[in-house]
């Protein structure tokens, strides 16, 4: 694609507007622009046709582990980016302070898809196993965070895995000493839930606006609603002063059922990641598509769920730029079908729902330029 062109005859989806309109979208030099501006050009003008397609901002995937071959989870990127209509991922603590050059040597810089990180509070990140919480000398110290994080603009939050498996003996206080680091260099947390100890009503009090929960819908005891299907009061409460729910699907970490339940009393805003890696991407996962047609499956619209990857996955991580169509802003763009074909949608309880409406991916366009599709 040269400079300039037009995508033509689509379903345009503003998550900005409310509806679905069939327009014509303008780019010039990787930026947004009105068609009428590109039109002005001399020349050839070069079009996508995207006729029976859906056109969005680039989605977002906030919870991806893409460390390839330095960890053990490591799928690469642009498979679960660009090539499955993703223009941003956020890798979710698989690198910490130790590695992170590593990881931008070789993942960052090496991809097509943008990547950016929540940076793991302990040292080595998911490269020594999966338990990187359990000694309190691996966590990095407030110094070598407020040093990396002022280094490295990809690194936009930091990851905390606060269960049982990874805490070990030490309960809550990773998460007292991940607050202190985030309040001193002034960045979201990312806080993955799972079982306990420690139990979320010792986690979500030392939640702030602006932080994130991810894995929040999953089917385990001790998660985020009660017997009666109502939020636990510190969840409520979390919400309430604007901590973030995210899916984080992953292996083991959603539930219809609780989806399902949470959907019945609450209308709050949620984004939708995957946690995919090396071992869940073919089943139960899939990618980040796979994982909004089950939100699709479950009720929310498809408005709702485009959203809820582009422009609140983008105010969740303060980025402008992206999962907006604002004039001005960076052309990435995400085009996709919706197909009729009925397919088995499995959660990570094992329970299988028929997707009669299943998202996928047609052609990715990052900084104005095809990336993936035809
Ligand atoms: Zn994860």
């Amino acid at each position: 694609m040269t400079e300039y062109s037009i995508i033509e005859n689509g379903f345009v989806i503003d998550p900005e507007k409310n509806g679905i309109e069939k327009k014509s979208i303008g780019i010039i030099a990787g930026r947004l622009v009105n068609v009428e501006e590109v039109l002005e050009k001399d020349g050839h003008i070069p079009r996508i046709d995207a006729e029976g397609c859906y056109v969005a901002p680039g989605f977002i995937d906030l919870h991806v582990h893409v460390f390839k071959d330095v960890t053990s989870l490591g799928i690469e990127a642009d498979r679960v980016g660009v090539e499955q209509g993703v223009t941003t991922i956020v890798d979710a603590g698989s690198s910490g302070w130790e590695n992170y050059s590593i990881f931008k040597e070789t993942v960052v810089n090496c991809c097509k898809t943008e990547v950016l990180s929540f940076l793991n509070i302990s040292r080595k990140g998911l490269a020594a196993g999966l338990n990187e919480l359990a000694v309190p000398a691996d966590l990095m110290t407030v110094e070598e965070a407020a040093d990396i994080a002022a280094r490295e603009p990809n690194i936009i939050g930091l990851k905390a895995r606060m269960s049982g498996s990874v805490v070990k003996q030490q309960g809550i206080a990773p998460l007292k000493h991940a607050r202190r680091i985030a309040d001193a260099i002034n960045v979201p947390l990312m806080i993955h839930i799972g079982n306990p100890p420690p139990y979320l009503k010792e986690i979500f009090p030392l939640l702030r606006r602006g932080d994130i929960v991810t894995h929040a819908f999953h089917g385990k005891k001790h998660g985020i609603l009660q017997e009666d299907h109502s939020l636990i009061p510190e969840a409520e409460a979390a919400l309430a002063r604007g901590v973030l729910f995210d899916v984080g699907h992953g292996t083991s970490s959603f539930s219809y059922e609780t989806i399902s339940q949470f959907k019945e009393k609450y209308a709050t805003p949620f984004t939708i990641s995957t946690d995919i890696y090396l071992h869940n991407y073919q089943s139960p996962v899939g990618s980040l598509m796979f994982t909004m047609s089950k939100l699709l499956e479950i009720g929310y619209s498809l408005e709702d769920i485009v959203k809820s990857v582009t422009m609140k996955a983008a105010e969740a991580i303060g980025n402008k730029e992206i999962g907006t169509l604002k004039h001005g802003t960076r052309a990435d763009l995400t085009i996709f079908t919706i197909s009729g074909e009925p397919v088995d949608l499995i959660d990570s309880e094992g329970m299988v729902i028929t997707g009669k409406s299943i998202l996928q991916p047609r052609m990715t366009i990052k900084d104005g330029k095809v990336v993936s599709g035809k």
